[in-house]
């Protein structure tokens, strides 16, 4: 059967591609599964998408917000009922586990809930006036449209902590799915459109970073960026959107370190680490990419970590005996094999994994062995810059205040964690750790829909997608004063003296 062909949604209509062109979307598992053909689009098409929402905006801007969050709770409700079969599609189009592609779809449902409620939130603020006979308070208002870049590795759950918030608070938006994986953003956006989301107020751009992305944040017509990708690309979108004024929301890389002390429960940190570096083939933004193991656990720790990593069962996602999955494309085995020769090189011992899977059963997808390093020394490559791949560098470390200075003596600060039984290290850990996440005794992954998440340093540029912070993004703050005293008041002047 050939494969379908998705185009773009631009005003409420499914169409081409001012370009002509398509791409192919691949299945990383078995790149003979063609997903869908995509449109190639370039900025004509971004040009015409933002006319589109510029004009839904208008419309949708006054619609009580309570209505808006009723349109997102219904796609709540028709994404649960479509969970399993939006799942399946995902990991079809990015690899990851079915356990975990439900987890992505959920954590769109729940974020869909959430902003559900926003509808009767968005709070502001009454505040007493200096002056007699005279009110004052302060509230959001949309920002207009917004433009939104997201990454492959959370194809439906990204795009949902963007879209929803921004939409329940009134502004329309323009986004761009990674390449790799747009149809997890149309099946939300499906979701949403059979909920009754009107036309034009999502519309959907299909391809390129430099051909799709970067016409959305030259835009005049879009007031404010999304992204979520890497810090390098990151830097030119928040560049370009600085020069022409607009609100930008960086999420960015990370290099994201669990600290194992001798007082730990090491079965539960071991658990913890399988989890946190090899869940989504170590390819999340707050995967585990270091264990800092104080000495006295050091080597049973190291010893019972590469054990249970040579078993873990890599394979094809849909198979729910698989434990890890393919890496996203081609580029990205490249990357992961050049930060292990890297390695090598470095003088960190390869003790588990270190190449491409080429068995025959993998012959077709973008497999990489689980792969650990021990002895790492904290300043080499693998333990400074981000992989985005199963590997894991365990670094030896003295005592706990080393510890932390080694977690934090990278160029990221997205997430972090502490295995120990001693509460006053542990709060030590919350308060000295920069990032933007820690946690205590659980692995650096797991962020839940309704607490900030973001990162430090060159993981973020200080906003927060999830909850009370999307909202903040999203809106801007309007202050009203309403003066009944019927005569000319002047603030700071009029002061009763
Ligand atoms: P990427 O930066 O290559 O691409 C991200 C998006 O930007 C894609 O849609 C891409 O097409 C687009 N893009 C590329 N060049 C562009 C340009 N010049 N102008 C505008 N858009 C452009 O990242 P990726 O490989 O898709 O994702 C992996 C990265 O994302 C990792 O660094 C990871 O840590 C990061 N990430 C961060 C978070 C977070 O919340 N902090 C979450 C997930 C992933």
């Amino acid at each position: 059967m050939p494969a379908k062909i998705y185009k773009n949604l631009i005003g409420g209509e499914w169409v081409e591609s001012r370009t002509g062109q398509t791409y192919e979307n691949l299945n990383p598992a078995d790149t003979r599964d063609v997903i869908g053909i995509f449109q190639r689009s370039d900025k004509s098409d971004v040009d015409e998408a933002v006319s589109a929402a510029r004009k839904a905006y208008e419309k949708w801007r006054l619609v009580p917000a309570p209505r808006r969050g009723e349109i997102i709770y219904r796609a709540a409700q028709i994404l649960e009922e479509r969970k399993e079969e939006y799942a399946r599609l995902m990991t079809r189009e990015m690899g990851k586990v079915l356990k975990e592609t439900r987890g992505d779809v959920q954590e769109a449902i729940d974020t869909a809930y959430y902003m559900a409620g926003e509808g009767r939130r968005q709070f502001g603020a009454t505040v007493p006036s200096e002056l007699p006979n005279k009110f004052a308070m302060a509230i959001r208002m949309p920002l207009g449209v917004c433009g939104m870049i997201t990454p492959w590795n959370f194809p439906m759950a990204i795009p949902s902590w963007k879209l929803l918030p921004a939409l329940v608070c009134g502004n329309a938006c323009v986004i761009k799915p990674a390449e790799d994986t747009p149809l997890s953003t149309y099946n939300l956006v499906q979701a949403l459109t059979d909920a009754g989301l009107p036309s034009g107020v999502v519309n959907i751009v299909t391809g390129f970073g430099p051909e799709a992305g970067a016409p959305i944040v030259e835009h005049q017509g879009v007031n404010a960026i999304s992204f979520t990708g890497s810090s390098e690309v990151g830097r030119i979108v928040g560049e370009v959107a600085a020069r022409n004024f607009k609100s930008c929301s960086l999420e960015m890389g990370g290099k994201n370190a669990i600290i194992v002390l001798d007082d730990a429960n090491l079965d539960l940190a071991l658990d913890g680490v399988l989890w946190g570096a090899f869940g989504t083939t170590g390819q999340r933004c707050t995967a585990t990419s270091r264990v800092i193991v104080q000495k006295g656990a050091y080597r049973q720790f190291s010893d019972r970590l590469v054990y249970r990593v040579s078993r873990l069962k890599v394979g094809n996602g849909l198979d729910e005996t698989v434990e890890v999955g393919p890496q996203i494309n081609e580029q990205q085995v490249a990357t992961t094999e050049k930060y292990v020769q890297i390695g090598g090189h470095e003088g960190a011992k390869l003790e588990a994994g270190g190449k491409a899977l080429n068995k025959p059963e993998y012959s077709y997808g973008w497999f990489f062995e689980p792969t650990v390093f021990t002895e790492v020394d904290p300043r080499m490559k693998i333990a400074q810059e981000e992989i985005f791949g199963p590997v894991v560098s365990v670094i030896p470390c003295d005592n706990f205040e080393k510890a932390i200075e080694i977690s934090n003596n990278v160029p990221y600060g997205l997430s972090s964690a502490i295995y120990t039984r001693d509460v006053n290290r542990a709060f030590r850990a919350m308060r000295d750790i920069n990032a933007g996440i820690t946690y205590i005794n659980a692995p650096t992954i797991g962020a839940e829909v309704h607490l900030p998440f973001g990162g430090t340093k060159a993981t973020g540029n200080g906003h927060r997608e999830g909850g009370l912070g999307a909202i903040d993004f999203y809106t801007q703050w309007k202050s009203i004063y309403v003066d009944y005293s019927d005569k000319l008041q002047r603030a700071q002047i009029d002061t009763g003296e």
